[in-house]
């Protein structure tokens, strides 16, 4: 009897397998500091595993890299030349939803120990936790009525950010790090782990796979038409049925579901535009903890299982795309559902019912009858149709004085060329003619939307060590998405160009009114133009100061550079 206790006391110091179902099975979840530790310990016990720093969270704390491979190597450049497919999975974005830390441990010792022949032709990257800074504002109850664990995280970062919405725009010093290991590994499948709110239904988890439409052709037709079917029969198998992300139409799902379209401000937004694989796992907050963390693990393993087996045609299907995209000539920046086109589905939901509420005579507490579950089938509504549609340009060129988008374009190891010596370069412009802006902060930022352009072609001046960025990259989409200041996610949509919106001069009616009379009567279609306004717009016609401006604007005195977006499009030599 002393015996088997002592092992099983040095099996709970030892595996951390042991330790992760004990916590999970108990309602239980680890902490940043305990998840760091287990990661350690696994480091120290496996030879094919190692934990690496890379780059700092806001917080101050480094965000780690687990790396589990076969033979010991930690090498993305040998790994690929190897032939081995990448999965990197990402967890603790939101730290009230740790299914995904705690599963990840538990699978990450799976593959080192009784699963290694999973790694026969994959390589498995973990981000332990991400949020470090939400991570440690822990308590027991900020995701009201989710069903365990005791305690966990918050979700948003020191800067009660929310990292889930910074992948582009790349705020935080987590994203830098995300960012790094992104392209340093390269990877064919990524999966970001959280758990959901919302309605409730049979299913123990939903999944976002990135938006079919929107992904690489070549990329979506291999993940819609291959990978995912099995993805939702294996998981079926192990009676663990999934459904796509329950994104009501309207009220329920009864009147339908759509797809989550997700812009590159998201992980698998951001994911797609380099043509991987990502998929986002919801476990469902109304299940047991111990229910969420397995149907995550099984999820984590269904994909290594499929990647594993596919290896060669994953990775040449992502090279293909990568390849693609070097050559392809229009890209979509904005999309739109198609409200007509749909599929009908399974759905396992339970029946909704009103019943009398606390609340008075007027109000009415709606129930999931657990007692009346059903299958019904339902709309998903998956067809997005593209709204905006670019042609690249040869290139961009970006001024340097933009450090903070050269940075970015930097860190996602965008090849620029440096503009050797001060120059004139005739390109085609965008000047900004209208737009909306969020009426509150979102995410730190006054978000731009509903942007219309004029284009120009003009000799724009610009200056030794501004850049020159060449479309002909596997990263054309990132190119294209983050420079197109249409682009939802753009850099001009997250405030990054917002001092162009700001007239610098002006003028004075007392010394301007005797120009505005001569620029009038040298310039006859100005004339006309003018004389149009006055008849067609009374306030205009009643007011000075706005006939004087309609001339300013019109004049050589008003500044060429309001309103026009730097960064100009090369469109031939
Ligand atoms: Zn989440």
């Amino acid at each position: 009897m002393k015996y088997i206790l002592l092992s099983f006391l040095i099996g709970l110091m030892f595996n951390v397998s042991a330790q992760i179902d004990f916590l999970y099975q108990n309602n239980l979840s680890f902490s940043y500091s305990e998840t760091i530790e287990s990661y350690k310990m696994l480091d120290s016990l496996y030879a094919n595993a190692r934990l690496v720093e890379i780059g700092k969270s806001d917080i101050g704390r480094p965000i780690h890299l687990f790396i589990v491979s076969e033979a010991g190597d930690f090498s993305p450049e040998s790994l690929h030349s190897k032939g081995k497919a990448i999965l990197l999975i990402n967890n603790g974005i939101h730290p009230g939803e740790p299914c995904g830390i705690d599963a990840s441990l538990k699978f990450a010792e799976d593959l080192l120990s009784s699963e290694k022949k999973l790694l026969k032709n994959t390589a498995v990257c973990i981000i332990p936790f991400y949020n470090i800074g939400g991570g440690l504002n822990r308590s027991c109850c900020s995701r009201a009525m989710q069903n365990g664990p005791q305690e966990y995280g918050f979700r948003g970062n020191a800067q009660n950010r929310d990292l889930n919405r910074d992948f582009i725009k790349c705020d935080s010093e987590n994203a830098k790090a995300f960012t790094k290991i992104y392209h340093q590994w390269n990877p064919e499948v990524f999966v970001d782990c959280h758990t959901t709110n919302g309605s409730d239904f049979q299913y123990g988890m939903s999944i976002i796979a990135t938006q079919k439409d929107k992904l690489n052709k070549r990329v979506s037709d291999y993940l819609n038409n291959k990978m995912l079917p099995f993805l939702y029969k294996d998981m079926a198998s192990k009676k663990m049925e999934i459904i796509p992300y329950v994104y009501n139409v309207d009220k329920s799902p009864d009147n339908g579901i759509q797809d989550y379209l997700e812009t590159p401000r998201y992980s698998t937004g951001y994911t797609t535009l380099f043509n991987s694989i990502g998929f986002v796992t919801e476990a469902l907050k109304y299940k047991k903890y111990s229910e969420r963390v397995e149907q995550t693990y099984a999820f984590l393993h269904s994909s290594i299982t499929w990647m594993n087996e596919n290896s060669s045609e994953i990775i040449a299907t992502k090279q293909l795309a990568d390849a693609d995209v070097k050559q392809q000539k229009t890209f979509v920046i904005s999309w739109e559902r198609d409200t007509i086109t749909h599929q009908i589905i399974d759905f396992k939901g339970y029946e909704v019912e009103e019943v009398e509420s606390a609340f008075g005579k007027n109000a009415k507490k709606t129930i999931y009858n657990h007692d009346k579950p059903f299958i019904k089938k339902i709309k998903y509504f998956n067809k997005f149709n593209p709204d905006i549609i670019v042609e690249k340009p040869i290139a961009y060129i970006v001024p340097q004085a933009y450090k903070y988008v050269v940075e970015r374009l930097r860190l996602n190891q965008i090849e620029m060329v440096e503009i050797k010596n001060d120059t004139s370069i005739t390109a085609e412009v965008y000047y900004i003619k209208d737009y909306e802006t969020v009426k509150t902060p979102y995410e730190g930022h006054y978000l731009h939307y509903d942007l219309e352009v004029i284009k120009k072609i003009a000799p724009i001046d610009y200056y030794k060590g501004d850049f020159i960025v060449y479309t002909n990259q596997a990263s054309n989409r990132y190119i294209v998405e983050a420079l197109e200041p249409q682009g939802v996610d753009s850099y001009f949509a997250w405030n990054f160009f917002d001092g162009i919106l700001q007239q610098k001069e002006w003028f004075s009616p007392f010394s301007f009114e005797d120009e505005a009379i001569k620029l009038l009567n040298d310039d006859s279609k100005l004339k006309v133009e003018f004389q149009n306004k006055m008849k067609s717009d009374e306030n205009f016609a009643k007011s000075q100061w706005e006939q004087l401006f309609f001339i300013y604007q019109r004049s050589p005195y008003y500044e060429k550079t309001h309103n026009r977006y730097p960064v100009a499009r090369l469109i031939k030599w």
